[in-house]
């Protein structure tokens, strides 16, 4: 399908998520949503990433350690921010040792939001940084893996430093 003519590597950084977001994003790579069949990949070094994947509010252990990350993906780079901890620190709001959220701190372009959001929704954000990278610019005619109210993209970073 020409809509994912562009591959992409994605490394995942989880910065304080409960998991819940890994377990719906860990249904991409089965028959359902299957990325690996668009040529998409999860892999293990940033150097190989064109996006980055975060989840989690952003807790203090983490943050330099996403940083050097970031600073390993070569460019050009998208970053997507994954669930409602990433996008505005969700329940985690205010918490100690929680910065203003993943997708603030680390300057995500592309916003999922949702607790957790669903796998339809992570692969539709996933084809928005696809699309930011060079893949084509308009939606498929159709895609039953992309039906729905998705909200990809419609909320922005909105947390602020907690404290
Ligand atoms: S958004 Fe929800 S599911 Fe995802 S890490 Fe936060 S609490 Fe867990």
């Amino acid at each position: 399908m020409a809509i994912f003519n562009k591959s992409i590597g994605i490394r995942h950084l989880v910065c304080g998520s409960c998991n819940g977001c890994e377990h719906e994003m860990n249904a991409l790579a089965g028959p359902d949503y299957d990325i690996t069949q668009h040529g998409w990949d999860i892999v293990a070094s940033p150097r190989h990433a064109d996006v980055v994947t975060v989840t989690g509010p952003m807790t203090e252990a983490m943050r330099v350690p996403a940083q050097r990350t970031l600073e390993a993906v070569p460019g050009p780079k998208v970053i997507v921010a994954i669930g409602d901890c990433a996008v505005g620190c969700g329940v985690f709001a205010g918490s100690a040792g929680v910065g203003a959220g993943a997708c603030v701190e680390l300057g995500a372009t592309i916003a999922v939001p949702g607790c957790p959001p669903t796998p339809s929704m992570i692969k539709a954000g996933l084809l928005r940084a696809a699309q930011a990278l060079g893949g084509p610019s308009q939606p498929a005619a159709r895609d039953d893996s992309m039906s729905g109210s998705t909200k990809v993209g419609s909320t922005r970073c909105t947390s602020e430093r907690a404290g």
